[in-house]
C-alpha cells in the first residue's frame, strides 16, 4: 500500500471507525485526491458524505461544502465536530457575531471543513472571501437542484457555476440521490464540471424490507404492524391531508405516540412535528408526500404507504427515508383498485398537457404493477430506473415468501365469461358483485341476475375475486378500458381461455405468506441485549440532552448494535468495534465500558441468585407474554411457569403476582398455612383449606405471605 493509502484507511478508522469502504467510496475518495472533478450518484445512506468529507481531512487547504438543508448541514457539523473535525458552517439562520466568528477562524486557517448554503456562497461578499483562502476543494451536495430535470430546481444552485469559473484548478465534487442519465448530463453542464467522471452506484437498498398488500382492513394490518414495531421510528404516508389528521387522531386513540403533517399546517406547527419527530420524541408521523425533504433521521425503522403513491420514483424515494444508518428497516405498502382510480382521477382533472398526462398514466400503469406484482419487487423498480437485473434480491415478501400458483383455469373462467355476457359493460367491482350474485340495483338494473354466470363465483370472497381480476388482468387476459369509465374488455386472449382450453395459473392466495409474520418468544440472550442497549440509549439521550444535540449524531443505533454484540471489555477492543473512532473513544470510551461492566455484573448477580430458567422466565414475562405462552415458548407446564413467578415475586422482581391471585384467596391460603403449622407442602395446606384452591395458585400466595412476612 501507499502512503497516501495508508493515509486514507487510517483517517477512516481513527474519525469515522470504520475499517472498509463501500462500493465506490474508494475509487471516488482516489479520483478527488488526484484533483478530478467528478458527479457522484448514490442512494440515501450509501455513504456519499464519507466521498468528500475524508479527501477534506488530507487534503492540505480548505474544503468548501454547499448544501441546501440546514437542518441536515447542522446535524452533519455537529457530527463531525464530535469526531474531532475542525469544522464550521455558514448560513443566514445565524447571528451577524457567530458568522464574524467563523470568518476569524477560516482566516486562521482553523477550518478543515466549511458547509455554506448556496445563498451564502453566492453573496459577492463571500466569494471575495474565499478567494482570500487555500481552497482546496468544493463539494456540492443535492446537486440535482441545479437541474430543471430533477424535482427540487433551485435558482441559487445554477450560480454556482460561476465559483466553479473563479476556482479553474479547484477540483468539484457533485453528489446526488436521484437522477437519472438526462439529470446527470444537465449537472455536469449546468455546474460546468471539468471533463468529469461520473460514479453511479446501485440504488438497491439491501437493509430495507419491501412489501406489498392488498388494503383490505389496512387499519387493522397497520395496527399489527405498530404493535410489532414497539417504539421504532416510521412514517405512514396518507394520499390526503384530510387522512393524515384522521388516522393521527385515531391511532393515537388506541394509544400510540404519534402526529400527522401536512403542507396546509402553519410553519410553526410543521416545525414542532418535525423536530419532536427528530428528537424521538413522537414514534411515528402520519404524513403527506410533504413530510420528508430536508429530514436526516437516520433511525427510521419502518415506512407504511397507506395508500399507493403515484408513481414509482415518489415510493422509492419514501422508502428511502427508513434505514439510513444501514441497519435493517421495513416497507408495507398497502394498494387497493380503488387508490389506483383515484390516481388516474387526479391526472384526468388536472390542468396539464396531454404529453405530459401521458407519461404521468403510464408511471402510475408502473406504480399498479409493482403492487401486484407477484416477482421481485426490487429488480422492478431498478428495472424501472434503468438498473437491468434478474438476480432474485432476496429482501422483498416475493423473493422471502415465494407465492405459489395453481392452477386457476376454472376461476379464470368464470370472470372471464362474465365480463362477455355482462357485454363489456361492468367495471371490477360491479363485475365481482354479479360473480358474487349479489342483487344490489346495479346488478338488477343492468339484467345482470340474468346471465348464466350471475352467482358462480359465491365461493370466493369479495377481495380474492379483486386480486385474481387484477392478476388477469397483468397477464393480459382482460383489458381496462380508461377511456370508457374503467371498464373491463376481453382480449385475444380471453378467447383462448374460454374456447380453446388454454389453462391459466394464478397465485393462490392461501398460499403467500405475511413477511412480518407473528413475532414468536424471543430467545434468552437477545432479550438481555435488549436490556444493554437499553442502557446505552439512556446514556446517549443523556449525552444528547446535555449537549442540545441530536442523539444519533453522537453514536448511531448501528454502533450500539455493533457494541453489543461484540461486548469489548478494554479500550482496544473497544476500537476494533466499526463505528467507533480514536477520538470518540478518548471521549466516550470510559463511559461506554463502565456500562457494559455494569450491565454485565448485573446479569452475573440475577444468574446467580435465581439461576438460569428463572431469567429465561422472568425475560419473557418482561415482554408481556402471558403464563401459559411462556409455557408454550419454554415447553414446560404452566404450573411450572407459576412457580417460577411465585419464586421471582419474593425476589423482588417487578411480578403482578395480583394478576394471577386474589387477596381473598391469599386469606384462605394463609388460614390453611397457619393450620398446618406453616409447612411449605402443598398438600399439606390444600387439604386444610376451607375452598378449594387450585396448586399453582397455592403456590403464588405463599409468595405473598412469605414475602410480607419478611417485611
Ligand atoms: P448519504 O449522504 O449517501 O445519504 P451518509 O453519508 O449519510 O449517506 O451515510 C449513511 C450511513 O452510512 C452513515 O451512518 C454512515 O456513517 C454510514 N457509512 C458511510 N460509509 C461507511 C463505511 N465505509 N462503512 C460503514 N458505514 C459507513
Ligand atoms: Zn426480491
Amino acid at each position: 500500500m501507499t502512503s497516501i493509502q495508508q493515509h486514507k484507511y487510517s483517517i477512516l478508522k481513527d474519525i469515522w471507525g470504520f475499517t472498509s469502504f463501500r462500493s465506490d467510496q474508494s475509487a471516488i475518495i482516489d479520483h478527488v485526491l488526484a484533483g478530478h472533478d467528478s458527479l457522484v450518484v448514490m442512494p440515501t445512506g450509501g455513504g456519499k458524505s464519507l466521498c468528500y468529507q475524508l479527501p477534506a481531512l488530507m487534503l492540505p487547504g480548505l474544503t468548501v461544502v454547499v448544501s441546501p438543508l440546514i437542518a441536515l448541514m447542522n446535524d452533519q457539523v455537529t457530527a463531525l465536530h464530535l469526531s474531532g473535525v475542525k469544522v464550521a458552517a455558514f448560513h443566514s439562520n445565524m447571528s451577524r457575531a457567530e458568522q464574524v466568528e467563523t470568518e476569524q477562524r477560516l482566516i486562521k486557517g482553523d477550518i478543515k471543513l466549511l458547509y455554506v448554503s448556496p445563498e451564502r456562497i453566492n453573496a459577492p461578499g463571500f466569494t471575495a472571501l474565499l478567494k482570500s483562502l487555500d481552497i482546496s476543494l468544493f463539494a456540492i451536495d443535492e446537486a440535482h437542484c441545479v437541474s430543471v430535470w430533477g424535482n427540487d430546481f433551485r435558482p441559487d444552485y445554477v450560480l454556482l457555476n460561476k465559483i466553479r469559473d473563479g476556482f479553474a484548478h479547484v477540483p468539484f465534487i457533485a453528489l446526488t440521490a436521484t437522477a437519472d442519465a438526462a439529470t446527470q448530463n444537465d449537472i455536469c453542464r449546468q455546474l460546468h464540471l471539468n471533463n468529469p467522471e461520473v460514479f453511479v452506484s446501485s440504488f438497491e437498498r439491501k437493509n430495507i424490507t419491501t412489501e406489498a398488500r392488498p388494503a383490505e382492513q389496512k387499519y387493522r394490518q397497520t395496527v399489527d404492524f405498530l404493535l410489532k414495531a414497539k417504539e421504532k421510528s416510521g412514517i405512514i404516508y396518507c394520499l390526503s391531508r384530510k387522512e393524515t389528521e384522521k388516522l393521527s387522531a385515531k391511532l393515537r386513540q388506541t394509544g400510540f405516540n404519534c402526529d400527522f403533517y401536512h403542507a396546509g399546517m402553519d410553519a410553526d406547527d410543521r416545525k414542532r412535528v418535525q423536530k419532536d419527530f427528530q428528537d424521538d420524541k413522537i414514534q411515528f408521523i402520519c404524513a403527506t408526500i410533504a413530510f420528508g425533504m430536508g429530514i436526516d433521521k437516520s433511525n427510521i425503522r419502518w415506512i407504511i404507504h397507506y395508500a399507493m403513491p403515484k408513481n414509482l420514483e415518489g415510493y422509492y424515494q419514501e422508502i428511502g427515508r427508513a434505514g439510513r444508518d444501514g441497519t435493517p428497516a421495513q416497507a408495507l405498502l398497502f394498494y387497493s383498485w380503488g387508490d389506483y382510480i383515484m390516481l388516474k382521477k387526479f391526472i384526468d382533472d388536472s390542468q396539464a398537457n396531454e404529453e405530459f398526462k401521458t407519461v404521468q398514466y403510464a408511471k402510475l400503469e408502473r406504480m399498479w404493477e409493482y403492487a401486484s406484482a407477484n416477482e421481485c419487487r426490487t429488480n422492478l423498480v431498478l428495472n424501472y430506473f434503468g438498473e437491468f437485473r434478474s438476480e432474485p434480491c432476496r429482501h422483498c415478501d416475493n423473493c422471502l415468501a415465494p407465492p405459489k400458483s395453481i392452477d386457476a383455469t376454472i376461476t379464470a373462467q368464470k370472470a372471464l365469461s362474465a365480463v362477455v355476457r355482462c357485454n363489456e359493460n361492468v367495471g371490477l367491482n360491479l363485475l365481482i358483485d354479479v360473480l358474487r350474485g349479489s342483487y344490489r340495483a346495479e346488478v338488477r338494473e343492468g339484467g345482470y341476475d340474468q346471465i348464466r354466470t350471475f352467482g358462480a363465483g359465491k365461493d370466493i370472497s369479495f377481495i380474492n375475486w379483486k386480486i385474481y381480476i387484477t392478476q388477469l388482468i397483468n397477464q393480459g387476459y382482460i383489458r381496462i378500458d380508461y377511456t370508457d369509465h374503467f371498464k373491463l374488455k376481453s382480449t385475444p386472449l380471453t378467447k383462448e381461455v374460454l374456447f380453446e382450453g388454454k389453462k391459466v395459473r394464478l397465485v393462490d392466495l392461501n398460499s403467500t405468506n405475511l413477511v412480518v409474520e407473528k413475532e414468536k418468544p424471543k430467545q434468552k440472550k437477545l432479550l438481555l441485549e435488549d436490556e444493554l442497549m437499553k442502557r446505552l440509549k439512556e446514556w446517549r439521550s443523556e449525552l444528547a440532552k446535555q449537549k442540545q444535540v441530536p442523539a444519533y449524531v453522537i453514536f448511531s443505533d448501528k454502533v450500539f448494535e455493533n457494541v453489543v454484540a461484540s461486548k469489548p471489555s478494554t479500550t482496544a477492543d473497544l476500537l476494533n468495534v466499526e463505528g467507533i473512532g480514536k477520538v470518540k473513544m478518548e471521549q466516550y470510551g470510559k463511559d461506554i465500558l463502565a456500562i457494559i461492566q455494569g450491565f454485565l455484573a448485573s446479569q452475573d448477580i440475577v444468574k446467580n441468585v435465581k439461576g438460569q430458567t428463572y431469567i429465561e422466565t422472568l425475560d419473557l414475562y418482561k415482554e408481556g407474554f402471558t403464563p401459559a405462552e411462556i409455557a408454550k415458548a419454554r415447553e414446560m407446564s404452566e404450573t411450572t411457569i407459576y412457580s417460577h413467578l411465585a419464586y421471582l415475586y419474593t425476589k423482588d422482581e417487578p411480578v403482578d403476582i395480583f394478576k394471577y391471585v386474589s387477596m381473598e384467596e391469599v386469606s384462605l391460603v394463609q388460614e390453611a398455612w397457619n393450620k398446618t403449622g406453616q409447612e411449605m407442602a402443598l398438600a399439606a395446606i390444600a387439604e386444610r383449606l376451607i375452598a378449594p384452591i387450585e396448586f399453582h395458585k397455592i403456590r403464588l400466595a405463599l409468595a405473598v405471605i412469605i414475602k410480607s412476612s419478611k417485611k
